[in-house]
C-alpha cells in the first residue's frame, strides 16, 4: 500500500470539527451563564413586602437596591443579628448570626402611587439602581445568537454524516485526489501480466515523461487522454499505477463517482482543482478512474425529467480543462471505464482521450503469466502445473486470478500445509465457479435422489455433446448460494465463437437436468429453474443477435448495451407484432427440440443413469477415471447429428 497523502495540508482543519468544536464551546457558554453562575451566587432570602417596609420604619435596614421588579437590602449588622426575619428562630445559632452579617433579602414590591424613594430617604436607608450588568451582554447575546447556531451546527453535523466522508459543502472545490510521489506506487510493469498489447501502447506515453525532450525536439504531440477500456479486474487500475511507477511521476487518482456531488458545481470545481494541483507537479498522471460515472453521454439533458446538472457541469468543466493545457505540458490523463459505450462522444475527439487501450480479458499464456505474477508470493509445491490451471480458467480476469491464488493459499494454510499443491488449486477454482461447499445444508434422501438424477442428467448430455467443454466433476455436496448439486464442466482451451451446435449443445446439457427428473420421476421439480433461464437466454440470443434462424434472417433485434459488463442487459429494437410472434415461435422450437433430444438421449442411456445416479448416491463426489470411465459408455441417438447441425429432429426423436 502506498502511502497517501491528502492534499489537505495539517494547519487547515477538518470544517467539520470545526463546526464540531464550536458546537461543544457554545454549550459550554449556555451551561455556565444559565445553570453553573445563578447556583454560585448565595440565595437571598425572601421576604414580604410589608415586612420590608416595617424594617424600614423601624430604622433597621442598612442599604436597599432597587431593581425593575426586586428590591435587594441588607439590615444593620446589629439589627441583622437579632432579625432573623420569618426564619425558625429556634434554629438560630451563633454561626448563624455572623453569617447573617451581610445577608441579603430580596421583596417583591407592590405596585401603586405609595413613593418608596421619599419613604427611604425619610428614614435615612442609603438605597441605589442596580449597576449596570457586566455579563448581561452576554446572555442577550447568547439568546439571540445561540438558536442559529445551533441550527448551522446541526445542519453541518448532518451533511457530515449524509456524506460519510469531508463535508463537502464546506470543502467545496478541493479535489479529493490523492497524490503519490515519486515511486510511491510501487508499481512497475513486471507486476501486470498479460496485457502486452495494452503495455505497448503505453511504453510511448512512459518514455514522453521520462524524456520530453526527445519528443518536444522532433515537434512530435503527445496525446493527452488515454482511455484505458476493459471488464472489471482485468487490471486498468493497476495498469495506470504501473504506468506512473514506470516513469517515476507523481500519480494523481480520483474516481469518476467522486466528482458528482450533492451540490452543483462542486464536481466542476473539483476538476479544476485537479487539474491546478497536477499543472504544478507536471511531469505527472491524472488517473480519472470510472470515468462513466462523470462522463456519461448527454443524451438526455433538458428532457422533461430534468438533466443532471451537476454531472453536465462537471463534463464540461473537464473537457474544459483537457482543452486548455498545452499538449505537451507534461501532464497525462489516464481514465479507465468499463463502460465505453455510454462515454460522451466529445471525450473521444482528438485532443483529449483520443488513445484508446483496450485491456480485456486475457488468453491462455496472459492467464499463465498473471498466475505467475501472484504465485511468486505464495509457497507452491512442486505438482503445481500453472499452465493447466490458466488452461483451465478460461473467461477469468486479472483480479479473478489473484483472488483464485489467494485462495488456494487460505486453503492450504487452513490444512496446516507449508506449501499450496495442485488439490488446493483446483478446489479453489470450484470455489470461484460454484461458491463454497455447504456441509451443513442437509437435503432429505429424497430430494437427494432428485439432484443425483438430475446432476447426471446434465453430465450424459454434456459428454456427447460437441465442443470443448469436459465434464470433470459431479458432486452432489450443496454449494454457494442456491445450487444443491453441480456438474462441473471446464473447457480445455478459449473459445472466442461458439458454433450453431454447440449452442444447441449447450441448450441440451441445460435441459439434461430437468429431462432427467422427467424420465425417472415422471415429474419435475423446482431445481430447474436456473437451467431454464440460461436455455431461454441462448435460444432467444441465438434468435435476435446470432441471426440462427432461417426465417428472419441475419438480423438483430436487439442492441447490444454492454459490451464489457457482465449480464445480457439489451434493448429490443422496434419490432411489429409479426415478427414478435416469429421470434417467439422460433425460441419455443429452439428449447422444445433441445428438450426433446436430450429426453431421447437419457431413454438411450437410461440403465447408465441409473448406474451413475446409485454411484453419486453413496459417493457424493464422482470425478476422475470413475467418471471417465461412466461417460465412456454414453450411446448417442442416432438422429443427433442432424439436429445439432440443422435444428431438425428425425422421426425416431420426436
Ligand atoms: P480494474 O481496474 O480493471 O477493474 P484492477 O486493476 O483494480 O482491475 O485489478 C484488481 C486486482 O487484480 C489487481 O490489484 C491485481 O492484483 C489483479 N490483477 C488484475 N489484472 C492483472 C494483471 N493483468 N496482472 C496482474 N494482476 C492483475
Ligand atoms: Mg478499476
Ligand atoms: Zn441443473
Amino acid at each position: 500500500m502506498p502511502v497517501e497523502t491528502r492534499d489537505r495540508t495539517p494547519q487547515q482543519p477538518d470544517p467539520k470539527q470545526v463546526g464540531r468544536g464550536f458546537l461543544y464551546l457554545l454549550l459550554y457558554l449556555l451551561l455556565f451563564n444559565w445553570i453553573v453562575l445563578p447556583l454560585l451566587r448565595p440565595g437571598p432570602k425572601e421576604t414580604a413586602y410589608s415586612q420590608f417596609l416595617a424594617q424600614v420604619e423601624a430604622g433597621e435596614v442598612e442599604r436597599a437596591q432597587i431593581q425593575a421588579d426586586k428590591i435587594r437590602y441588607s439590615l444593620k449588622p446589629d439589627e441583622a443579628a437579632a432579625e432573623p426575619s420569618d426564619a425558625t428562630s429556634d434554629a438560630a445559632s451563633d454561626a448563624d448570626a455572623e453569617a447573617a452579617e451581610d445577608e441579603i433579602y430580596t421583596t417583591t414590591p407592590v405596585p401603586g402611587n405609595f413613593d418608596l424613594v421619599e419613604f427611604l430617604v425619610d428614614n435615612g436607608v442609603a438605597f441605589e439602581a442596580p449597576p449596570p450588568d457586566r455579563f448581561g451582554w452576554l446572555g442577550t447575546l447568547l439568546s439571540w445568537v445561540a438558536p442559529p447556531l445551533i441550527f448551522v451546527g446541526l445542519w453541518v453535523w448532518l451533511l457530515g454524516r449524509a456524506q460519510g466522508g469531508a463535508s463537502a459543502a464546506l470543502t467545496v472545490g478541493k479535489s479529493k485526489a490523492r497524490i503519490y510521489a515519486e515511486g510511491d506506487t510501487g508499481v512497475t510493469f513486471d507486476d501486470v501480466a498479460g496485457v502486452d498489447e495494452a503495455k505497448t501502447e503505453l511504453q510511448e506515453i512512459i518514455e514522453f515523461l521520462k524524456h520530453p525532450d526527445k519528443y518536444t525536439r522532433i515537434g512530435a504531440v503527445i496525446p493527452k487522454g488515454v482511455l484505458l477500456i476493459g471488464p472489471p479486474g482485468t487490471g486498468k487500475t493497476l495498469m495506470a499505477r504501473a504506468v506512473a511507477g514506470e516513469a517515476g511521476v507523481p500519480f494523481f487518482s480520483i474516481s469518476g463517482a467522486e466528482f458528482i456531488e450533492l451540490f452543483v458545481g462542486v464536481g466542476a470545481a473539483r476538476v479544476r482543482d485537479l487539474f491546478r494541483q497536477a499543472k504544478q507537479q507536471a511531469p505527472c498522471i491524472v488517473f480519472i478512474d470510472e470515468l462513466d460515472a462523470l462522463g456519461k453521454a448527454r443524451r438526455n439533458a433538458g428532457s422533461l425529467a430534468g438533466g443532471n446538472d451537476e454531472q453536465e457541469q462537471t463534463l464540461n468543466q473537464l473537457l474544459t480543462e483537457m482543452d486548455g493545457f498545452e499538449p505537451n505540458a507534461g501532464v497525462i490523463i489516464v481514465a479507465a471505464t468499463n463502460r465505453p459505450e455510454v462515454l460522451d462522444p466529445a471525450l473521444r475527439r482528438p485532443g483529449r482521450f483520443d488513445r484508446q487501450v483496450v485491456v480485456d480479458r486475457p488468453d491462455k499464456l496472459g492467464r499463465k503469466s498473471i498466475l505467475q505474477v501472484h504465485a511468486s508470493k505464495i509457497q507452491l509445491a512442486e505438482d503445481v502445473d500453472l499452465d493447466k490451471i490458466a488452461a483451465r480458467t478460461p473467461g477469468f480476469a486479472g483480479a479473478d486470478l489473484a483472488n483464485l491464488i489467494n485462495e488456494a493459499a487460505l486453503l492450504a494454510a487452513r490444512q496446516d500445509h507449508d506449501r499450496v499443491h495442485m488439490a488446493d488449486l483446483s478446489e479453489a477454482i470450484e470455489r470461484v465457479v460454484a461458491g463454497l461447499e455447504r456441509k451443513s445444508r442437509v437435503l432429505n434422501p429424497e430430494e437427494k435422489r432428485v439432484v443425483a438424477y438430475h446432476e447426471v442428467g446434465h453430465a450424459i448430455i454434456g459428454s456427447i455433446m460437441p465442443g470443448a467443454n469436459k465434464v470433470e466433476k459431479i458432486s452432489i455436496v450443496p454449494r454457494g448460494v442456491g445450487a444443491l448439486g453441480y456438474t462441473l464442466q471446464l473447457p480445455e482451451e478459449d473459445r472466442f465463437l461458439m458454433a450453431e451446435d454447440e449452442l444447441r449443445g449447450r441448450i441440451a446439457t441445460l435441459l439434461g437436468g430437468r429431462s432427467a427428473e422427467e424420465t425417472v420421476f415422471q415429474k419435475v421439480s423446482t431445481g430447474a429453474s436456473d437451467d431454464i433461464q440460461k436455455v431461454t437466454d441462448l435460444a432467444e440470443r441465438m434468435v435476435t443477435l446470432y441471426g440462427m434462424e432461417t426465417k428472419l434472417g441475419p438480423v438483430a433485434f436487439e442492441r447490444v448495451q454492454q459490451q464489457f459488463l457482465e449480464g445480457w442487459q439489451n434493448a429490443r429494437r422496434p419490432i411489429s407484432p409479426e415478427v414478435s410472434a416469429v421470434i417467439d415461435q422460433a425460441v419455443q422450437t429452439i428449447v422444445e427440440g433441445a428438450h426433446t433430444v436430450a429426453l431421447s438421449i437419457l431413454a438411450e442411456n437410461r440403465a447408465l443413469l441409473e448406474e451413475m445416479a446409485q454411484h453419486l448416491l453413496e459417493q457424493e463426489v464422482l470425478e476422475g477415471e470413475p467418471l471417465r470411465a461412466f461417460l465412456g459408455r454414453v450411446a448417442a441417438p442416432s438422429g443427433l447429428q442432424s439436429w445439432l447441425t440443422e435444428g431438425k429432429l428425425t422421426d425416431q426423436m420426436a
